[in-house]
């Protein structure tokens, strides 16, 4: 069977096409720009033609949906009933959800006779326990309006724990670890037992670490100080906090390649202030866990930066016996990556993700049932 997986953002749609036999990617792509001004690509509805124009030789098709709320605990087949679930879910994703949407519905009428299947960003994070997940809020606003941490990035937190527990040889049930995904979002998951029992992103993707534009946590009075006393109208405090703020709002940069590369101390100061928080998540996943088997580091930025991952690290050796080696945290690698010593009381790995190769697996899954 193949498995035709489709990533439908607002600007932008990512395909990849993979044999579920032998788990081979057979065709991928990316179409940028959608309905931008001088995008020959005008619409959501143009861009998946062009896809399936170039990609025929497909039994299913799974769609990546950023937010399921409490409806969803795992990867579904699409229904009209759910379509309808995810169309409700809309006002606590109202960026995301809509693109997603468009390519299920778009998809369904060019292909209604052939499986679909949804997989959600946030169903992995679903076994997070009420005390983890409950804001200290009046407990009517989780139960009339849902208001709770949802957590995000849950099938890359997924993919890596998985990855890692085959590299040790062990169940994954029995494994606790910290996974860090660490891209231009990022978010931090405590797994316990092999299931996400906390993570840094919240009620929306803004919470937690330090992103390429996203403030990650701030005090929420900051938000009433802007809008009262500095004249900030709501959306602009919406743009200044997801766009305008992280990275780019300390050194004017997201990208933290070209960060590193930098001399400004404003970039130093960004890598500082990212690398603090996530050591802070660190320690308090630790305290929650008891024991931690090992620490993941994945995403862009935890894939392929020896740099931050050893300024992440730093220090860790004198409180929690972790000890980073510092060769194999700089040496090139394909998939995994074991970085700590042998003494080590817990193990470092960098782990490449694969997010879609992940929806794929669980929507073969879900079909199969
Ligand atoms: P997204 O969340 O958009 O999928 P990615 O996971 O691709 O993002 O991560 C993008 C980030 O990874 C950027 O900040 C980029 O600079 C960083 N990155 C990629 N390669 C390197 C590298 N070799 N060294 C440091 N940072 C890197």
């Amino acid at each position: 069977m193949n498995i035709l997986v489709i990533n439908s953002g607002s600007s932008s749609i990512k395909y990849k096409l993979f044999c579920m036999k032998n788990l081979e990617l057979l065709q991928d792509g990316l179409i940028e720009k959608i309905g931008e001004d001088n995008s020959s690509i005008k619409s959501h509805h143009e861009a998946l033609l062009g896809i399936f124009e170039s990609v025929k030789n497909f039994d299913s098709i799974a769609h990546r949906v950023v937010h399921g709320a409490e409806e969803f605990e795992s990867a579904t087949i699409i229904t009209p009933k759910v379509i309808e679930l995810i169309e409700e879910l809309i006002p606590l994703a109202p960026l995301h959800n809509p693109a997603n949407l468009d390519g299920i519905k778009i998809s369904k009428e060019l292909y209604p006779e052939v499986t679909q299947v949804a997989v959600f960003d946030t169903a992995f994070h679903q076994s997070m326990p009420k005390h983890s997940f409950l804001y200290a809020l009046p407990t009517k606003l989780y139960e009339q309006s849902k208001i709770r941490r949802y957590g995000f990035h849950g099938t890359s937190h997924f993919y890596v724990a998985k990855e890692c527990a085959k590299f040790l040889n062990d169940d994954l049930k029995k494994l606790n670890l910290i996974t860090l995904h660490l891209g231009n979002g990022a978010s931090a998951c405590a797994i316990e037992n092999g299931v996400s029992v906390d993570t840094s992103m919240g009620f929306t993707p803004l919470e937690g670490l330090v992103m390429g534009t996203r403030s990650g946590d701030i005090d929420s009075a900051i938000v009433f100080h802007l809008v009262n006393t500095l004249g900030y109208t709501l959306d602009e405090v919406d743009k200044l906090l997801n766009k305008q703020s992280g990275l780019v709002g300390i050194c004017g940069s997201n990208d933290v390649r070209e960060i590193l590369n930098s001399s400004n101390s404003s970039s130093k100061l960004a890598i500082d202030i990212m690398a603090y928080r996530i050591k802070k998540y660190i320690g308090s996943y630790i305290a929650i866990l008891g024991r931690v088997d090992a620490i993941i580091f994945t995403g862009g930025i935890g894939e392929n930066s020896a740099v931050i991952r050893s300024k992440v690290l730093d220090g860790l050796d004198l409180a929690f016996n972790i000890e980073e080696d510092s060769v194999k945290n700089e040496e090139k690698f394909d998939k995994i990556s074991l970085i700590s010593k042998d003494s080590s009381k817990i193990k470092l790995f960098a782990i490449k993700t694969n997010e879609e190769l992940e929806i794929a697996k669980q929507s073969y899954e879900v079909i199969n049932e």
